[in-house]
């Protein structure tokens, strides 16, 4: 028994992430470890490393360094998409003890227990099927009102820009029932709202045989949880009945998160996307007519690859057109391995190009988002108390996703109320 040792981990990168670390967390408790903060002394820290961009593995490669530096006799573990991608630079790294590739989290404990430096497990994360169950809400303050459930994992797309097949494998999933399970073991712990979360999370039944609109039935019927968002779901498997599914059904929320990357219907036959942006107007249309203060964020890569000053007006005034709530903005980052990185470099757009098209999709988004505040400005709302915020006050979430603040009441956390805005 090593009760007395004390683990920390590090999450880097998106809300899968963030599941998985509190899953593996849970293990550690299990088996009699002490949780502590990553910025304290611990015995074993895990680091769930992140590589969506060049940066995330900088940031991956600093916080192994980090926490050695705070205890150079710490049993590091490593692992993540950087592990998966970037094996070799990182097993390389002085003091880190295990190197564990996307598919072997389930074996974090185990490793640790052996405790020998070195240790390496790689391999195709969905080998077998292989699948890590994850859920955030393990009771602590911070996670006590909203959970990310993990639903999917792996993609069979093969966007040209992107390393997430390559760090992640194929496109698998848990049952329905499986799924439901986790829902109600997260309302017994008081949570009472849910994001779905994955890689390509509507492209949830591949491995089942199930479909995602089934899964949204299902866990709307499950007891103790209010809410649920339901993160990034690519536009074709956004489908009507599913948008129709959200707006009818009270326990799921108007917020819709939808990836468009470019307006040009060249940019995306290079970035190998499968919808046309017409389809993507017509969702965003969709979505309004049945739920017009639903809260509508838009994924937006800006400069990619051979993308002329036409392509990026398509992109910017498509996006005027049908008026989001808020653009996430992604300047081009040129990843190894994948297909992009294979175009002719003449093709490559200048960077001080890709800022002054960054900065101008983010002035945008600026506008969008003004605009979506005032229209719901004088409009009540119910909002589900989260936490303390500075300046003794409270925060907390309308259902359309919109930042509110009250003066702290204890006694309100947790609990939603309706509010005029
Ligand atoms: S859908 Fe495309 S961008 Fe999204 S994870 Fe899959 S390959 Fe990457």
């Amino acid at each position: 028994m090593n009760e007395k040792k004390k683990f920390a981990i590090v999450t880097l990168g998106c809300k899968l992430n963030y599941a998985e670390s509190a899953s593996m967390a849970r293990e550690y408790l299990k088996k009699g470890y002490r949780q502590t903060t990553p910025s304290a002394k611990a015995d074993v820290y895990i680091i769930n490393t992140c590589s969506v961009t060049e940066h995330a593995d900088k940031k991956s490669r600093q916080a192994i360094r980090k926490v050695l530096r705070q205890n150079p006799d710490a049993y590091v573990v490593v692992t993540g998409c950087s592990a998966q991608l970037r094996p070799k630079v990182l097993g390389q790294m002085e003091g880190v003890g295990a190197l564990l590739g996307t598919g072997y989290r389930d074996r974090v404990v185990d490793v640790t227990e052996q405790g020998q430096k070195g240790t390496v497990l790689l391999g195709p994360c969905h080998a077998d099927g292989r699948f890590f169950p994850a859920y955030s809400a393990v009771g602590n303050r911070k996670d006590r009102t909203r959970a990310f459930l993990k639903v999917q994992d792996g993609c069979d797309y093969r966007c040209t820009y992107c390393t997430v097949p390559l760090a992640r494998g194929k496109s698998r999933n848990i049952s329905i029932h499986e799924v439901v399970k986790q829902a109600e073991e997260i309302a017994a712990s008081g949570v009472k709202e849910i994001v779905l979360t994955g890689v390509n999370t509507g492209d949830f039944g591949k491995t089942t045989g199930e479909t995602f609109l089934e899964l949204l039935e299902a866990l709307s019927g499950v007891s103790g949880i209010a809410r649920y968002r339901v993160s990034s779901v690519e536009p074709n498997l956004l489908t009507e009945e599913i948008i129709r599914f959200i707006a009818e059904t009270e326990n799921f929320l108007p917020h819709f998160h939808l990836p468009l990357q470019s307006g040009s219907v060249e940019i995306l036959k290079k970035m190998r996307r499968r919808y046309h942006p017409q389809l993507f107007k017509e969702r965003i249309r969709y979505i309004r007519s049945l739920l017009p203060y639903a809260f509508i964020g838009v994924d937006v890569i800006a400069g990619f690859p051979g993308e002329t000053e036409e392509d990026f007006f398509q992109t910017y005034n498509l996006l005027k057109e049908v008026s989001p709530s808020f653009l996430h903005v992604f300047p081009f980052s040129l990843r190894p391995g994948t297909r992009a990185a294979e175009l002719p470099v003449s093709e490559r757009i200048k960077d001080n190009v890709i800022t002054e098209r960054t900065n101008q999709l983010s002035q945008l988004s600026d506008v969008l988002y003004t605009l979506f505040m005032q229209a719901n400005k004088g409009r009540k709302e119910e909002v589900l108390f989260e936490g303390r915020a500075s300046g003794g006050k409270m925060h907390g979430y309308t259902r359309n996703y919109i930042r509110v603040e009250r003066p702290y009441d204890e006694a309100k956390i947790n609990t939603i109320e309706k509010i005029l805005l």
